[in-house]
């Protein structure tokens, strides 16, 4: 063999795998890392993300995770690997602190259903984990990322057992020999045609939230349907966000909406923009955006939502505001229809309730007689000046990709094990319905570390 393990991909998933399979092998061990792209590209969404983990102080998986999953997958999620997912997370941080990757825990100021109000994240981001764990696999002397190389195919021998992957590199085509395989290729979100054939022709008018998606490419769908592998996960339902539509940067998400109100291109709201806190709400506005608004949304608040403590910090554009001094201006300004979003506007301020409004809790200061109603934070929007951010939906990652179970081994349609297969992160399928914010880079390290055990118990 020519290695005792090869890693496709070079994300958190990956890393992970790889870095974890040499804390339990040696030092020694031969280890290949593939990433599709260059060594300034690599790293998949995890580079791009601000990776929020949605952990306790004590750095536990929110407790309400579990009885989320159950109640979103209605019995189809795999709840036996939820249950390990939670039990591992305190020693993925362990392994985080063991290779230097830099995390800060933090308590969030905005009312969020995760954990009652705290987080954590590595500094300055996804980013400080690629890089971090990327240098721990450049100073082994027998592990090495193999950058522009993409896996092509998986060998297999006589008894379905995986020995290795065809690959193509700058210099041709090649066979990697290998004592195991660990798929961590990511979902289908730069799959235009896998997009079409889940979301159906509107899939693919979903602009990636980060450029390194369109790297994502579904491979381990199609790398393990040659070998009967099974699927899960929701196919037609995916993560996406609000972005702003006039900015390139990744990441451009508009999480502020909750402060003013979201209309569609008539103008017309169609959303309870305080239905709940903003980590619970982005997924379902974004995929209202798509799916019903033609891809076209406006936020529309009062200037003076930005002097709001920690406001604009939630708004990760590097655009400006729209802003004019009237709600006439700033709908010409927009091309929307100057009289339907005066009397959207009017109609919203008629309908508050009355009482105080506190950003720290869902504080029920809401509209009634509204369709749709505003639950939360329902503050007038009067006093000029106006802003507006234009809203359009980028899609962040699927839901649907391979089986695997609470070991990471790939699992056949016949529930069996493909020996010598192992995944973790998105590639895997897992969510139904809803993506519980927070929960997937550190799915991608935790299954990561769980398949490099496994690889290496397999090899003793
Ligand atoms: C902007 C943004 C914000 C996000 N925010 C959060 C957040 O706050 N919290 C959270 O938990 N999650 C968040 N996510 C989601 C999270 O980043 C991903 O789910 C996670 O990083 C996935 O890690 P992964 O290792 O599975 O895949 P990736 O990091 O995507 O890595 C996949 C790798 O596989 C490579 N690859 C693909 N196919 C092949 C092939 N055939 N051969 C070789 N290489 C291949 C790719 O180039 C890439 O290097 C966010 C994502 C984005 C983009």
């Amino acid at each position: 063999m020519d290695y005792d393990l090869v890693v496709i991909g070079c994300g958190a998933g990956g890393l992970a795998a790889a870095v974890a399979y040499a804390d339990l092998a040696g030092p020694e061990a031969r280890i290949a890392v593939l990433e599709r792209a260059t060594r300034e590209g690599r790293g998949g969404a995890t580079r791009w993300t601000s990776s929020w983990f949605r952990i306790t102080a004590d750095r536990q998986l929110d407790p309400a995770f579990i009885p989320l999953m159950q109640h979103l997958g209605e019995g189809k999620a795999d709840m036996e690997y939820c249950h390990v997912y939670a039990s591992e997370v305190p020693a993925t941080f362990d392994f985080l602190d063991r290779h230097g990757v830099p995390w800060v825990y933090f308590e969030q100021f905005f009312a969020n259903r995760n954990t009652g109000g705290g987080l954590a994240m590595p500094v300055p981001g996804g980013v400080a984990i690629v890089d971090t764990l990327a240098a721990a696999i450049d100073a082994l002397p027998n592990a090495s990322i193999h950058y522009e190389t993409e896996a092509v195919a998986l060998q297999t021998d006589a008894a379905g057992t995986v020995t290795g992957v065809q690959v193509r590199t700058p210099s041709g085509p090649a066979l990697l020999t290998a004592r195991a395989v660990v798929l961590a290729c990511g979902g289908f979100e730069g799959a235009k045609d896998l997009l079409t054939e889940h979301l159906g022709e509107r899939g693919t008018a979903l602009p990636v939230i980060a450029p390194t998606l369109v790297n994502n490419l579904g491979d381990g769908l199609r790398l393990t349907q040659p070998l009967g592998g099974d699927v899960a996960g929701q196919f037609d339902m995916f993560h996406g966000e609000p972005i702003d539509t006039r900015s390139s940067k990744p990441d451009a998400v508009v999480y502020a909406y909750p402060y003013g109100i979201v209309v569609n291109a008539k103008a017309q709201r169609f959303f309870d923009e305080g239905a709940d806190s903003f980590d619970s709400t982005f997924e379902r506005l974004g995929y209202e955006i798509w799916a019903y608004q033609d891809q076209k949304a406006f936020f529309i608040a009062e200037k003076a939502v930005l002097d709001w403590p920690n406001v604009a910090a939630i708004i990760l554009s590097d655009m400006p505001p729209i802003e004019a001094p009237t709600l006439e201006a700033l709908a010409l300004q927009l091309g929307l229809p100057v009289d339907a979003l005066v009397s959207t506007v009017r109609e919203y301020n008629a309908a508050i309730q009355p009482g105080e409004t506190d950003r720290r809790i869902l504080d029920g200061k809401r509209t009634r007689g509204l369709s749709p109603e505003k639950s939360n934070w329902a503050t007038p929007i009067q006093q000029g000046s106006f802003i507006a951010y234009p809203l359009t939906c980028a899609i962040t990652f699927t839901f649907g990709g391979i089986r695997s179970d609470a070991q990471a081994r790939v699992l056949r349609r016949d529930g069996s094990a493909i020996e010598g297969l192992y995944a973790a992160g998105e590639v895997t399928g897992l969510y139904y319905k809803e993506y519980p914010a927070g929960t997937s880079v550190l799915r991608a390290l935790t299954f990561g570390r769980i398949a490099a055990r496994q690889a290496s118990a397999a090899r003793s």
